[in-house]
């Protein structure tokens, strides 16, 4: 493949890995954010490094070339041919709206992963654009220091697409299967990643099985408690239990939604064979698989600092701020909607909501104020199944 012009808009741990893979595949990486600390902070320990490196699973890469770093989307989106869109559920709007009047007509977008009904926000802000919606992050990955390094632990072996246009040309696949070195299973439709969204079941349910008894407890740094690793029968059985709520769902709304495709909205146990079969240990369980997974080794639960060197879980993080209101929550409102009851569901959203001191469960009837922090149909003009059909 010749060189291509590619915009990553971000700058976390993804976009810097997506960055740093495709810089390596020797293309012109740009990356924008809006946020103007972080590109100021990128570009100086950039220039410091004299590029940017990356563990690539064993691998190690140093000083790749990064194009330009900027907080002025013009500057970067006016001349890529594709635009990644690494950031969390919550800064999807915010991104779509400042890049909207630079992309060129002929841009392929790639929101990576795009959460619970990202296709509303689309179709509201990008509605003429091509569009790649991902199920999930391609990769496991962690930024060890902004702008100079980034730790890639895993890399998925395929991962679900669905597209807007639905009948995007399969060019485009072809493309991006190219650029991520990764099988791409293509989906019919969008709505099918709201409920085949792993991240709404693994995080939440996870945060809330380690820490149901005791949400205030604190420890040291170095006790601060696994995240998958730490996984207990008892959590495994709750993910099981969010899982079956899903499926559920799926059943209801394909009723009206004939496009859902239910066998592409996998189990935990289903989803981590399809994404990490080779680096998993032990798959007798679903607590073995989580707990032996080496692209999981060593994440921790997020972590704030006390006051007196003791650390507590951090619940205003993403797993939380992300995963409930533009995941977790949007599946359960349309299974409400559906008619579904969800009440597995509902403890572990009550729990985190109660611990962050925002109800989301009574939020939901609060629209102006909530509208801004979650993706649910209702803010749409939607409040029924068949409202969605037209999205
Ligand atoms: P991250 O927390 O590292 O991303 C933070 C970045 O998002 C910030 O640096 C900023 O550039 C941008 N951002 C945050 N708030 C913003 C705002 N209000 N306005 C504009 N930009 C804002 O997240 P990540 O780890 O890169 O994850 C990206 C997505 O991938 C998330 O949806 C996450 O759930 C998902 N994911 C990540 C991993 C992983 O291993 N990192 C694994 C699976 C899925």
């Amino acid at each position: 493949m010749s060189s291509l012009k590619i915009a990553v808009c971000g700058c976390g741990n993804g976009a810097h890995t997506c960055a740093a893979l495709m810089s390596r595949k020797g293309h012109s990486v740009s990356i924008y954010s809006p946020i103007e600390e972080e590109t100021r902070i990128f570009q100086k320990n950039y220039e410091e490094n004299g590029g940017l490196d990356a563990l690539i699973v064993q691998e190690q890469v140093r000083k790749l070339p990064i194009a330009m770093v900027s907080s002025d989307p013009g500057e970067v989106i006016t001349e890529a041919s594709i635009i990644f869109v690494i950031v969390p559920a919550f800064a999807h709007k915010t991104i779509f709206q400042h890049i909207k009047k630079y992309m060129s007509r002929d841009a392929l977008i790639a929101i990576l992963p795009s959460r619970g009904l990202i296709e509303l926000e689309i179709k509201e802000y990008l509605p003429d654009a091509k569009v790649m919606a991902f199920q999930t992050l391609p990769w496991s990955c962690r930024k060890i220091k902004t702008g100079s390094s980034v730790n890639v632990k895993g890399i998925k072996e395929r991962i679900q697409v669905a597209s807007r246009p639905s009948d995007l040309s399969p060019v485009f696949y072809h493309v991006m299967e190219d650029l991520l070195d990764m099988k791409i299973e293509r989906v019919r439709s969008i709505m099918t990643l709201t409920l085949a969204n792993m991240g709404q079941i693994f995080h939440p349910g996870i945060l809330y099985g380690i820490f149901k008894d005791d949400p205030g407890k604190t420890f040291t740094e170095e006790e601060c408690p696994l995240f998958y690793q730490g996984v207990t029968e008892e959590t495994a059985e709750l993910l099981t239990a969010i899982s079956l709520e899903i499926k559920e769902i799926g059943e209801q709304l394909s009723l009206d939604i004939p496009e859902l495709q239910l066998e592409k909205v996998l189990t935990p146990s289903e989803w981590l064979m399809a994404s990490y079969k080779d680096v998993i240990e032990d798959s007798s369980s679903l607590k073995t698989m989580l707990n032996t997974n080496q692209a999981y080794k060593g994440i921790k639960v997020p972590a704030v600092q006390l006051e007196d060197n003791r650390y507590q879980a951090d619940f205003h993080c993403r797993y939380v701020t992300e995963d409930v209101p533009y995941s977790l929550l949007v599946t359960r409102t349309l299974g409400n909607m559906a008619g579904v009851r969800t009440p597995v569901m509902d403890q572990v959203i009550r729990s985190l909501g109660q611990w962050i001191n925002y109800p989301y469960l009574e939020k939901y009837h609060d629209a102006e104020e909530f509208s801004s922090q979650s993706r649910l149909p209702i803010f749409y003009g939607m409040d029924k199944i068949s409202d969605l059909l037209s999205t």
